[in-house]
């Protein structure tokens, strides 16, 4: 099928949720991706800071084949070796003591705020305006822009929000009834929204002088694409709760809530559950994601190529008037300008790179952390090209 066919087939039998660029992906390589049509991309967004190593690295599909010729799926109502070891190797990379795995971003974060209302026995929880948490009810009540809940009505009690980078308005926010903070390092759907330097810290601060939990929603930070492995030891501070997802899998679905100390053993038997969380399939995926990242020194590239991108990126800020702002860290940037980026998103795939418009006027940069400073060479040439074409 071409994309014509395939669009034309999406538009009859598809709920027409999403707002799609005009082609059909068929295939992958590194970062090079195909359309339907046979045009081939540079991709500079990764399936939304998905594909941490790009489309079919041998690693990953080697770890696939071997796992579905083993076992793929087996239920919570086993144990499986895959699962304890991705969990250990969780463990030993950050500052939590245990897992639970879901296989999306909504579904860690549903989950940790059932953790933090278990654990505190309490039901508030303050999130931020601008933020983004994911789509079931409850998620996209704690997500901070009303455009994606005024439909669903009535929305779950017990959701605060306050303005991002403002520490003292989370500290007026939190009531006798507050459990947890829950908020993103840096604010990804919402336009990679830097907070101001100490902001984090002073968050944390105060959960601590008022006894609630930090939650911290690292679905997008996590897995090397800030530079660090993730954004809570770029801005050092020690979360309660982490949730997880997106890179995690580089590709294949699989989530996970953390926590450390007490909170880690706040779910007693049966307190939650999930049919696919932590099939082996996924964990095995994980793991070699993991290794690979540190095998690839890919932490290292994505703070090399982000800041030669970055730097790329600034000159056209001085070239450019239209353009606001370039901020991000690692290989998470943006380059906000003063009119809708969506145009410049599909002007850049005309010209052969993936790159995403959200929050109205930000283009959002995201890559594989295997991308080059040759591919970025490549891209901002064409990027250039399409400011100059205003
Ligand atoms: C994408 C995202 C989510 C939701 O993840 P899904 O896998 O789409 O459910 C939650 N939080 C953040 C910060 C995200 O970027």
């Amino acid at each position: 099928m071409n994309n014509k066919e395939i669009i034309d087939l999406d538009s009859k039998y598809i709920m027409q949720t999403y707002g799609r660029q005009p082609i059909a992906l068929t295939h992958g390589e590194g970062v090079l991706i195909w359309d339907a049509d046979g045009n081939q991309y540079t991709d500079f967004f990764a399936g939304i800071a998905v594909n941490a190593l790009g489309q079919s690295h041998p690693k990953i599909i080697e770890t696939i084949q071997k796992q579905a010729e083993k076992l793929i799926h087996a239920s919570n109502v086993y144990y499986t070796e895959e699962q304890v070891k991705l969990a250990k190797k969780l463990v030993e990379i950050t500052i939590f003591d245990r897992v639970f795995y879901a296989n999306s971003g909504a579904e860690a974060n549903e989950g940790a705020i059932k953790l933090a209302r278990k654990y505190t026995g309490k039901g508030e929880i303050i999130a931020t305006n601008n933020s983004f948490h994911g789509r079931t009810l409850v998620t996209v009540t704690a997500t901070g822009q009303d455009k994606y809940k005024e439909p669903f009505k009535p929305l779950p009690p017990g959701f605060k929000h306050v303005p991002f980078g403002d520490s003292k308005a989370i500290a007026d926010a939190i009531s006798e009834d507050t459990a947890g903070i829950l908020i993103e390092a840096i604010q990804g759907e919402g336009g990679v929204i830097v907070p101001p330097e100490n902001y984090l810290k002073e968050v944390e601060a105060i959960c601590r002088e008022k006894d609630v939990l930090l939650i911290l929603d690292e679905v997008q930070t996590g897995f090397g694409r800030t530079g660090e492995m993730f954004a809570y030891e770029l801005y050092g501070i020690k979360p309660d709760i982490m949730t997880i997802a997106k890179a995690l899998g580089s590709g294949y679905p699989i989530g996970g809530i953390l926590a450390r100390g007490e909170v880690a053993n706040a779910f007693d038997y049966g307190d939650h559950g999930s049919t696919f969380g932590g099939n082996p399939l996924g964990c095995a995926v994980a793991m070699t994601v993991i290794d690979t990242i540190k095998d690839e020194n890919l932490l290292e590239n994505s703070k090399t190529v982000g800041k030669y991108l970055k730097n790329k990126l600034n000159q056209l800020k001085e070239k450019y008037d239209f353009i606001i702002d370039v901020r991000g860290s690692g290989l998470f940037l943006a380059v906000e300008i003063n009119r809708e980026s969506a145009e410049f998103a599909n002007k850049m795939r005309e010209k052969g790179f993936l790159i995403n418009s959200t929050a109205g006027n930000v283009l959002r940069f995201a890559p594989p952390l295997i991308i080059t400073t040759n591919h970025v060479d490549h891209m901002i040439v064409a990027l250039d090209e399409v400011f100059s074409e205003i």
